[in-house]
This record gives C-alpha cells, structure tokens and sequence, in this order.
C-alpha cells in the first residue's frame, strides 16, 4: 500500500480546507469529539492506530474509508452535506414527518426536486437550500442533516476499525472501500461487500442513536448500558428514534439509486437491497434501545410508530420521478434468505475480520442477554 500522499497525487485527488466547510468541519468535529476515547484506545499493527479525516473535492454524495501505509483515513466529499441538507429540507417541508413539530398554523410549502436522485448527485438540477420558513421545521431538517453527516462518518469509521478495508488489502491492491463508484475509484459488488455493509451500518446506527437519544451511560462487564431521558434536543423518544430513521434513509436511498435504477433487481450489489438495509436498520434501533435499556422489544418498537412517513415523504419529493413497481413476487422470500445468506458469510469472515480489528467488538457469533438486564429477554 501506498502512503495517502502517494495515492491522493496517483489519483489526482484535491484536498479542500475545512474552514470553507463548516458545514463538514461541524460533522467531523462532532464526531471527534464523541470518539476520541475510543480511537485513543484503537491498535494497528500493535502500533497506536492513526486516523486522518480528509475532505475531497470530487462532487456527490459519497465517502470512502482506507488503510494506507502511513494512516487509516476516511475521505469525505465536498458536496455530500449541502446535498443532504437540502433533501432533508425537502423531506420535512412535505409536512408528513413529524407534523407535531412547527408551528401550529405552519403552512407547509412543499418542495419537489425536478428530477430523479440520480440527477441530484450529478448535480444536473437545481436544489433549493434555502431555510424553510417555520424555524422550528428548518431546526428539525438540520437535526436530520446533522445526524446523516455523523452516520456517513461512523459508517467510514465502521469499515476501518472493523478490520473490514485491512481485510480487502490482504487480498487486493488497495485497502479501501468506497461507496458508490466516483468516475476514478470502483465500489467492489456482490456478497461479502453487502456484508460487510450491514455490518458498517449496524455499527454506525448504534452511535447516531446516542447522538439522537443523548442517553446517560455506564458499563456492565464490558457491556455499555443506556439509561435514555424522556426528552432530547428534538422532542420525545420516538421523534428522535424518527430522525434517525430518516437520516439513514435518506443516505440509503441515494446510494439505492445509483446502484441500480430498477427497484425490483434483486442481484448483489455494493450495498443490501433498500428494503433490506432499511428492514435491518429498524431491528438495529428496536435491538439498540432495549437491550442496551432493557426494556421489551414491544416498547422499543412502540418508539417506531411515526418513522413509516418518512417513505411517502421521499416519493413526494421526488414525485413523478422514481420508477413505480408495486408488487414483486417472491420478495419476501428473497428478502429472508439474503439474510440468511448475510449469516452464513458473517459466520465465515468474522474470525477473518477479528484479525484486523482495532478496537473494541465485533457483532458476536453467539448473542447474550446483556449483563446489566439479565432478566430482559432479549440478546444482542
Ligand atoms: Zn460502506
């Protein structure tokens, strides 16, 4: 492997400052500031690992994290939190995401995107950033773009510190996964990516939960419990549980389009069918919040109930944009046996995985009642 420099100049990759980003320069120093303790603890090579955070000015909504001589990094990329933000903006003013929040006579000017995700990420139209009127709505779109940046970082911090880039550098030139192809550098497709993936997103969902949830917390054997306050930054439990939901989605679906513009194509890709991530990501949350609170998955679940708008919202947004196909037949099926098919691989890379691991557990092989609810059913 190269060094970073070497490989940024290969590439001919510019680097950009951060402080013509706050916006990036807010997400990353969020992030810092949540992980530091545990990046201070992270091992390469039995070395103190090091990690770089760059920001590249190559356009979309995308990011890559790598393994390189001199240092682990994870490259973000310029436009990806302008983009959000403005869908996020766009989400809320549909007015179908948590209508409760805003003021009560708030009328809603919903905007509409004049083309598909696609031609956002390519920048071929015009988004309005513009605040939305209501204050406390346009507070509510950026506590969703806040927590898409925090996951995209996590996710990225995921890839490396899970052992999963020094794993593809043992058996491909470069240690490095990107996610969605940028015209330079390919995004590898098929089983074990989409593995990796869910277990990317699994990771990274648990630290944007405690952003949203703010819980106070402790450790029991090595286990981090959660003691989860009624209210947070943003409203209730469950209209922060919602803004999670919908920052993952509206990544998720970004990256869906790309892949492939046919929502019904059941192949492998880089990253597990949009129904399936999003179906893992909601069983991650209902998991997360009880077994690190112990409470019942029910109640978890019951936290839930307004995050289902947030699909009617994206088609609004793009309406008359995305293809519409109501019925696949089989799709249920095929949704269990991917994830059957994600079990078996697990079974088979998380040893692999655990040699490169820097810090930290990797989701086990064999699920436990946490140590600090041993009467809570429920195993993670
Ligand atoms: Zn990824």
């Amino acid at each position: 492997m190269p060094t970073f420099e070497e490989f940024a100049a290969t590439e001919g990759m510019q680097l950009l400052a951060y402080d013509d980003h706050p916006d990036w320069l807010d997400a990353v120093a969020e992030f810092y500031a949540n992980m530091t303790p545990f990046i201070g603890n992270c091992l390469r090579s039995g070395e103190p690992m090091i990690l770089d955070i760059h920001l590249v000015d190559r356009p979309g909504l995308n990011a890559f994290a790598a393994s390189f001589d001199d240092a682990d990094v994870i490259c973000l990329y310029r436009d990806t939190v302008r983009l959000i933000r403005a869908t996020a903006r766009g989400l809320v003013s549909q007015g179908l995401l948590l209508p409760h929040i805003g003021a009560e006579n708030n009328i809603v000017k919903s905007r509409h995107f004049s083309g598909p995700p696609r031609q956002v990420l390519t920048n071929e139209i015009d988004l309005c950033d513009d605040p939305l009127e209501d204050i406390e709505r346009d507070r509510l779109a950026l506590h969703i773009t806040r927590l898409a940046a925090h996951f995209i970082i996590q996710h990225e911090f995921a890839h490396i510190s899970n052992g999963h880039t020094s794993w593809i550098g043992s058996q491909r030139k470069l240690a490095l996964i990107i996610e969605m192809d940028d015209g330079h550098l390919e995004s590898t497709k098929g089983m074990e990516r989409e593995t990796l993936e869910w277990d990317a997103d699994s990771t990274a969902i648990t630290h944007v939960l405690k952003i949203a949830l703010n819980p106070e917390m402790f450790t029991i054997d090595g286990r981090t419990a959660w003691k989860i306050p009624n209210r947070n930054s943003i409203g209730d439990v469950g209209d922060a549980v919602t803004c999670v939901v919908a920052a993952f989605f509206l990544c998720g679906a970004y990256f869906a389009s790309v892949e492939s513009s046919l929502w019904w194509d059941l192949e492998p890709r880089s990253h597990p069918h949009p129904a399936i991530r999003m179906a893992s990501i909601i069983s991650a949350i209902t998991l997360n919040i009880s077994f690190r609170s112990g409470t019942t998955e029910k109640e978890a679940d019951a936290h839930l109930a307004n995050a289902s708008s947030i699909i009617p919202s994206w088609l609004s947004l793009f309406r008359g944009h995305l293809p519409q196909k109501d019925h696949v037949p089989g799709f249920l099926d095929f949704c269990d046996n991917r994830l059957k098919q994600y079990d078996t691989v697990w079974q088979r890379l998380e040893p692999e995985l655990r040699k490169f691991k820097r810090g930290g557990t990797l989701a086990p092989l064999v699920r436990t009642r946490h140590p600090a609810f041993p009467n809570n059913d429920v195993i993670g």
